[in-house]
């Protein structure tokens, strides 16, 4: 009998959920990180006091009431209402684009009055078919948006031109006619009151785990001490890459501790959408859990190449790397003792609730007899 009946490669939010939901079912498990702390991109380190999101801004939202009591039943989370400003050429924009965007953008004041000047706005475009971001934006809201507060931030974030994006990525922008600056329309939303890594950390008391650990190093080995293996790495790099390489979006996190100042920016998040300020976003960690210090501390988020030893953040998700993943998806296939999840392994863009809701499913499949 081998000593684990689960070896959980990673022990970011998936690996984590699915550790906890096998250990409660009485199963041995042995987790292993690459990195030197547990959470993944959702790690948190308090620094004097202050809550510091190592790898930007996270705020869980969910419309699903389980998820939001599942998550709450492991640590108490603080309702907080994201509201991030955009910041183009010095001047401060509300976001999602609502009316006190219109009314920043053009002085309209009512929802019709900003409804008739977004027609005026988007009519030379009404019959487009959009095949490609940059389509798909004017066509829904229009030049003066497009221009001011979206296309420098995507050609940032994607390090391409807006023509060479497919459509979907802007569906994801709200557009509201009311006064209401809430970026998700989700009903729940918060941040974990004693940050991101407590709720890691309570996933995992069950586990045995392993930093600095990479799995594929010494695969043979770690597999001979598990039943079975949950992989929640690159795909790809399982694979060794025998299909080619798939396609990341990497991010640099500049972070700055200001020792003059007790509140630099006045809020949590400011998008600059100008493609001339090299960062898109930066965050200022204390107001997303407002705390009482004498200094703050800022971080600026970089897109940047990925490359390797650099951490992949975002798939690409176009017709290419989709088509590969599908064809990678077929090797996982056959590999018998090996389960897959996370945004890695599915490649994937999956929010917090969508991690918790992939491992819970895949948990439950196996699980509820
Ligand atoms: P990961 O966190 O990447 O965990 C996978 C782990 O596996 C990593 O720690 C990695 O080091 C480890 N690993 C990989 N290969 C190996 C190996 N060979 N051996 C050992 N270990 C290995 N979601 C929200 O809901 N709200 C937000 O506000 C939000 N903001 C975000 C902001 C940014 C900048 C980014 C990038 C993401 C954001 N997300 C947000 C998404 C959120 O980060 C993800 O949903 C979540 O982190 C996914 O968890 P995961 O376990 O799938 O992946
Ligand atoms: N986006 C934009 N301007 C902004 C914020 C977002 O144009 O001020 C676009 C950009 O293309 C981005 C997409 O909307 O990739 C999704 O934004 P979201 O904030 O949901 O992305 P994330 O926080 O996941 O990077």
């Amino acid at each position: 009998m081998k000593k684990y009946d689960f070896l959980v490669v990673g022990a970011g939010l998936f690996g984590a959920v699915f550790a906890y939901e096998a250990a409660k079912q009485g199963k041995r498990v042995l987790v292993l990180e690459r990195r030197s702390h547990l959470g993944g991109n959702i790690y948190s380190e308090a620094v004097d006091g202050v809550q510091v999101h190592r790898y930007g801004a996270h705020i869980f939202h969910t419309d699903d009431r389980r998820l939001w009591d599942y998550v709450n039943a492991i640590v108490p989370f603080r309702p907080y209402v994201n509201s991030p400003l955009a910041n183009y050429g010095g001047k401060l924009y509300n976001l999602p684009f609502n009316m006190h965007t219109f009314y920043q953008l053009w002085g309209t004041v009512t929802p019709q009055e900003a409804r008739e000047r977004l027609q005026k706005e988007c009519a030379p475009y009404a019959s487009l078919e959009p095949q490609n971001l940059e389509e798909q934006a004017l066509k829904l809201v229009g030049p003066t948006i497009y221009e001011t507060l979206i296309k420098g931030y995507t050609e940032k974030q994607w390090g391409c031109d807006a023509k060479d994006l497919p459509a979907f990525i802007i569906k994801r922008l709200p557009l509201r006619f009311t006064y209401n600056n809430n970026y998700f329309n989700d009903r729940y939303q918060g941040i974990p009151e004693e940050g991101y890594t407590a709720l890691v950390e309570k996933l995992l008391a069950q586990a045995d785990v392993r930093l600095d650990v990479d799995y594929l190093a010494d695969k043979a080995r770690w597999d001979a001490s598990a039943e079975h293996v949950l992989f929640t790495g690159r795909i790809d790099e399982y694979f060794n890459f025998s299909l080619g390489h798939l396609d990341y979006r990497s991010l640099r996190f500049e972070t700055e501790r200001m020792d003059d100042t007790a509140d630099y920016q006045g809020t949590a998040v400011i998008n600059f959408t100008e493609r001339e300020v090299p960062y898109t976003r930066r965050i200022e960690h204390k107001h997303f859990m407002p705390v009482d210090t004498p200094f703050t501390i800022v971080t600026r988020e970089y897109p940047e190449v990925f490359a390797e030893g650099k951490e992949p953040y975002y798939p690409v998700n176009n017709a290419r790397n989709n088509a590969l993943y599908q064809a990678y998806a077929t090797l996982a296939a056959a590999e018998k003792h090996v389960l897959w999840g996370g945004r890695l392994a599915q490649y994937a863009y999956l929010d917090m609730d969508d991690t918790v809701c992939e491992a819970l499913k895949l948990a439950n499949r196996l699980f509820a007899w």
